[in-house]
Order: structure tokens, then C-alpha cells, then sequence
């Protein structure tokens, strides 16, 4: 049997990053920046008013008071988004709004409640000393500054200061496409009626979650019967836009089991099949098939979702350049005892108290326990070589919250 560990490597080994590219700044939110981002324009773009108020030269405001205000002459009205360029002459003001670009031989804006709000002429109330209230090129961001490193995960206020500096674009490592393929004759898409040995299909859905909160992107979502052609089918219709493919069930011992069935039990068509020393997901599939990395998962709910846990969430992570690929891992101290079986890793379902640092195992460890995985937060590392784990030992949970 192949470790936990090894077959982690195999899987990592296999999904490669995509190459960098340049996407639209829609669709490069919680991606990493392939590159330095290098401002090629000043922000602010212009001298512009922090305020709304008139444009002046200081010194001419100097001696202004409430009982004495200077007055002045309003010669332009400038609201934001003028895009004539205008001088201030001597003994006059500019009615002036917040963002409009300051006129040439301004020293400073009077904000509008310092005045009387005249349109003629303004009568201002108090001095501004040289410089206020004005928002100078460059300030914020100066041309030729890198204002943004490559492994960012772009975030909204990235996606704001790209957009500020005019790009339309930013160089990420593109998300990873995902196929999910389900497999098994007995499955019925939820909503409509089921007959006597039919059950809902649930993993496709459940993993097309889990690879959405992954940072990847889903391809489709789709389940094949037990039928080789029509599992076939679907990957000559999707595997070309996939960079990975997630199957579901069909991987056991049994007869019929589709996806061992359609690459050949040998491993001599792309796909090896293998037994991980592992509970639940001892059996794993791993290979290429139409330029895509194909993972092949068990079938039951709670494999199929400790399966991408352990193998596949830090791979695709990790392709893409995300931090932390790897769930946080928490020492707890077990609140119970439990056994597990000797020579596997054993992932229980748990809940995990942090503040406390306890964690108690929640629901049996048989793999078809959905409803226990739905609401636990954390899942409890045990050993390979541990066997009785008294109440009290101190274990790994890997923190699902
Ligand atoms: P398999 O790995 O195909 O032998 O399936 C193992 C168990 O998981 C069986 O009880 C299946 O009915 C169940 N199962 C397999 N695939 C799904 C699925 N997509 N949704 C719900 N249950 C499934
Ligand atoms: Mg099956």
C-alpha cells in the first residue's frame, strides 16, 4: 500500500501550474499575480481639490475673517471632470469642486463652508495657508513604482488601484479547470422521483463546492452509468478544457466498476490504480488522459470529500500559487478514546473547540456518514501505526473552519 505522503507527492507532481496570462480584472479576484505590477501612470493623475470650495492665491486670503472677508471675483466654475486646463489670474477665485484639477497659479482652496458660496463673486472668511486642501500627481503613487508583487492574491482593493493606474488587465497564474464526473448506474440527479435501488447523486455537487473553495474554476459537472462508453463519451466532450478530472466512484474491487474499467486495471492506459494506506479513500487513481491530470476518487460521500481534502485541494492550491495549500493543522487534546486501524491514516470526522484545544470525534468512521462531515469542522489525523488512542492524547486536526 502507498503512503498518505507519497501519493500527496504523486498527485502534487501531476497538476502543473497554467501558464501566466493576462486576464480581465473581472475575473482575477483571489488569483495569484504572476508578476510585479509596475504603476505607468502618476496617482493622483493631476493637482486636484480635496475639497469642494475656491481655488485662490493664499496670499491673497491672508488677512481674511468673519468680519473682514476678502472678496473676490469667481472667474470659472470648475466641476470634476473639466478637462480644459485654466489659470488662476491675480485677484480672482475659481469656483472649484473635490477632484477637479487645480487651475495653474492656485497655492491653496478654501473649502466652500469657509465663504458665502457666492457665484459672482465668493467672500472667503479665513486663510488657508500655501498648499491646503490640494492633492498633488504623485503623491499617492509616483510613475515607475512596483506597487504590487508578484504571489499577491489579488484582492478588491487590488483590483481598485489596478484599475485607478488604467490597467484593464492583470498577470495572474489562471485558475485551474476542473472536470467532476460522477459514475454509477444507481444514481438520480436530486429533484426528481426515486425508484427501489436508486439513491441521489450528491458528490458531484458536494466536489464541484469543494473545488470552487479552492480557488478553481468548474468546467462542467456530469455523471456517467456504470457503462464505459458513456463515461467515455463525456471525457472526449470535456477533458480538452480540463486541466484536471475529478471522478467519482467506480475505483473499488467489485465488478462494474466503470473508471477502472474504461483505463484498463493494469495502469497501462495513463491511469494507475492503487491502494492508499488510508481511512476512509484507500482506493485512489491518479494519470493523465487528453492532456488532463485525471484523479480518480471513490465513490462514497465521505471518501470522495477526505479524498480531495487530503490529496487534491493542496495540489490544485498550490498550482495556482495560493497560500496555504495545506488545511491549518491544530494540536487538540481528545476529549474521548477511540481506536483506529492499524497500518492507516485515519481521518475522523471531529469537532474541533480552538480555544479550548479539545476536539472530539463526531459521527461513526464509516464512510457513508454524510451527515456527520456536514457539520463538522475539523478533521482528526490519526497515525498509521496508532491503534488505541486513550482520552487525553494530544492530536493533529486539520481545521476545516
Ligand atoms: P463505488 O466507489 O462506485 O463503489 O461507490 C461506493 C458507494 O458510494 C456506493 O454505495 C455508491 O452508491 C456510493 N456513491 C458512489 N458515487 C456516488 C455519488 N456520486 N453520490 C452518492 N453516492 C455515491
Ligand atoms: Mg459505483
Amino acid at each position: 500500500m502507498r503512503s498518505v505522503e507519497e501519493h500527496q507527492r504523486v498527485v502534487t507532481e501531476m497538476i502543473r501550474p497554467r501558464p501566466a496570462a493576462a486576464v480581465p480584472l473581472t475575473g482575477a479576484q483571489g488569483l495569484a499575480l504572476a508578476d510585479d505590477v509596475v504603476a505607468a501612470l502618476a496617482l493622483p493623475v493631476f493637482d486636484n481639490s480635496a475639497m469642494d470650495g475656491y481655488a485662490v492665491r493664499a496670499e491673497e486670503i491672508a488677512g481674511a475673517t468673519p468680519e473682514r472677508p476678502v472678496v473676490l471675483q469667481v472667474a470659472e466654475d470648475i466641476p470634476a471632470g473639466r478637462t480644459d486646463e485654466l489659470t488662476l489670474q491675480p485677484g480672482t477665485a475659481h469656483r472649484i469642486m473635490t477632484g477637479a484639477p487645480v487651475p495653474a497659479g492656485t497655492t491653496a482652496i478654501v473649502p466652500v463652508e469657509d465663504t458665502d458660496g457666492g457665484v459672482q463673486t465668493v467672500a472667503i472668511r479665513a486663510p488657508r495657508p500655501a498648499g491646503a486642501h490640494i492633492r498633488r500627481a504623485g503623491e499617492d503613487v509616483a510613475p515607475n513604482t512596483t506597487v504590487l508583487r508578484r504571489g499577491q492574491v489579488v484582492t478588491p482593493a487590488m483590483l481598485g488601484l489596478a484599475a485607478a493606474l488604467g490597467m484593464a488587465e492583470l498577470p495572474v497564474i489562471p485558475r485551474q479547470r476542473v472536470l467532476v464526473l460522477s459514475t454509477g448506474s444507481e444514481l438520480v440527479t436530486p429533484g426528481g422521483p426515486l425508484r427501489p435501488g436508486q439513491i441521489y447523486e450528491s458528490n458531484s455537487i458536494m466536489l464541484a463546492g469543494a473545488v470552487r473553495e479552492a480557488g478553481a474554476e468548474v468546467v462542467a459537472v456530469a455523471t456517467a452509468a456504470d457503462d464505459v462508453a458513456q463515461f467515455g463519451a463525456l471525457l472526449d466532450r470535456y477533458a480538452a478544457d480540463s486541466d484536471v478530472i475529478i471522478t467519482s466512484g467506480g475505483v473499488s474491487a467489485g465488478a462494474y466498476e466503470v473508471v477502472k474499467d474504461a483505463f484498463g486495471r493494469d495502469g497501462d492506459q495513463g491511469v494507475e490504480f492503487v491502494k492508499v494506506a488510508m481511512q476512509p479513500g484507500m482506493p485512489q487513481g491518479i494519470g493523465r488522459v487528453a492532456g488532463a491530470t485525471i484523479v480518480t476518487l471513490p465513490g462514497n460521500p465521505v471518501s470522495a470529500l477526505v479524498s480531495f481534502e487530503v490529496f487534491i485541494r493542496p495540489a490544485l492550491r498550490g498550482a495556482m500559487g495560493l497560500p496555504d495549500p495545506d488545511r491549518p493543522r491544530r494540536a487538540a487534546v481528545l476529549t474521548e478514546s477511540l481506536t483506529s486501524p492499524r497500518g492507516k491514516r485515519q481521518f475522523r470526522r471531529a469537532i474541533l473547540d480552538r480555544e479550548a484545544g479539545r476536539v472530539t470525534s463526531y459521527g461513526p468512521p464509516a464512510s457513508h456518514h454524510l451527515r456527520w462531515l456536514a457539520s463538522a469542522n475539523g478533521l482528526l489525523d490519526i497515525p498509521e501505526d496508532v491503534v488505541e488512542v486513550p482520552a487525553g492524547t494530544e492530536l493533529q486536526v486539520w481545521d476545516l473552519s
